[in-house]
């Protein structure tokens, strides 16, 4: 491990204050990710900004009927309060479907969002990555890609987003709260991470002098029909091939509105809106499910190793939504 030198922040203003103060300052909460990587000197921060003693770590139901999770309650927190295995039971499935009892205990939801890929390559400081060292080439596409990218990849980078956690905000539409210099403001998930193209290096569109302070759950449920199905080489501590989060509003046995969020398919939650209203007027049925699936996976391409993840994806988003459906 590289050295660095420590501070404690205690109001998220003074967390903004010192990563625009020195240069290479990260935050750091449970660190179940960042301290792996540093260890192994894969990201060798100038400082640490220890923000555990901000008051981020509760829940709050609003009057518009959404709720606001703290980026520092932790995922095991947040996966068993009352309110999110009643009202968010798809995002409670989808955090117990990550990681392993132990991390979920430490890991933040901020520190989810911010997780950094598994990529073989990325975490061997011995070859080139252009994620961890930009224009040094990446070694996954010609090399071993099972568990790669299949949809919005680019000559640079093939990496999966990890996260589970994710998966299921994306489909929720969820809100993300940031701090940085000039105030606060929001991103949507969907607009949260980013797709490698021409900048590998950049996961997300948090600037580095910013700070997540929270995630909106809009109120819009989908408590009653929902599934996260997250296909993996082992039944626990595993990251995914490929998961699904599907939501469904039914009524009447027609569905009014659906959502359908992929992960372990590219660098970023993966939703596309037109999928989903294809599926909208029509009751639940496995072939206008596969028509969905079939949008979805428009324009994957395998590298090889991992061209089993298109039909494995476009037979995962079918079952998901069976399941959603309770059919
Ligand atoms: Fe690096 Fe991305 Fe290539 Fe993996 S896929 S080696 S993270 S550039």
């Amino acid at each position: 491990m590289k050295p660095f030198t420590f501070s404690v922040a205690d109001t998220p203003e003074g967390a903004v204050k010192e990563l625009k103060s020195f240069s290479g300052a990260r935050l750091i909460a449970g660190g179940t990710n960042l301290l792996d990587l540093m260890k192994e000197t894969i990201m060798t921060p100038s400082r640490l900004v220890d923000i555990n003693h901000l008051e981020l770590a509760g829940l709050q139901q609003l009057p518009d009927g959404s709720v606001l999770l703290g980026a520092l309650m932790t995922n095991a927190d947040t996966a068993y309060h009352e309110v999110i295995q009643t009202r968010y039971p798809l995002l409670s499935q989808a955090i117990l479907a990550g990681a392993s009892p132990q991390l979920r205990n430490m890991a933040t939801n901020g520190g989810n969002l911010m997780q950094r890929t598994r990529c073989y390559y990325f975490y061997d400081a011995g070859m080139p990555c252009n994620k961890r060292c930009p224009g040094t080439g990446c070694p996954a596409i010609p090399g071993l890609n099972r568990i790669h990218a299949i949809l919005g990849t680019s000559d640079h980078c093939i990496a999966v987003h990890p996260s589970d956690f994710c998966v299921a905000l994306a489909a929720l539409a969820a809100q993300i709260h940031i701090q940085g210099p000039n105030g606060k403001r929001t991103l949507s998930m969907a607009d949260f991470h980013r797709l490698p193209e021409d900048h590998p290096e950049r996961d997300n569109n948090l600037a580095d002098d910013e700070i997540i302070t929270g995630i909106q759950l809009p109120p819009e449920d989908f408590a009653v029909h929902h599934a996260y199905l997250k296909i993996r080489d082992r039944q626990s501590y595993a990251f995914a091939l490929v998961s699904v989060a599907a939501a469904l509003r039914l009524e009447a046995g027609v569905i009014s509105q659906a959502r359908i969020a992929l992960g372990g398919v590219a660098a970023k939650p993966w939703r596309v809106p037109e999928a989903e209203i294809l599926l909208v007027g029509h009751p639940p049925s496995e072939d206008i499910f596969m028509k969905a699936a079939e949008h979805l996976l428009q324009g994957a391409v395998g590298r090889g190793h991992n061209d089993f993840k298109i039909p494995l994806a476009k037979r995962a988003i079918v079952r998901a939504l069976q399941e959603a459906a309770d059919m």
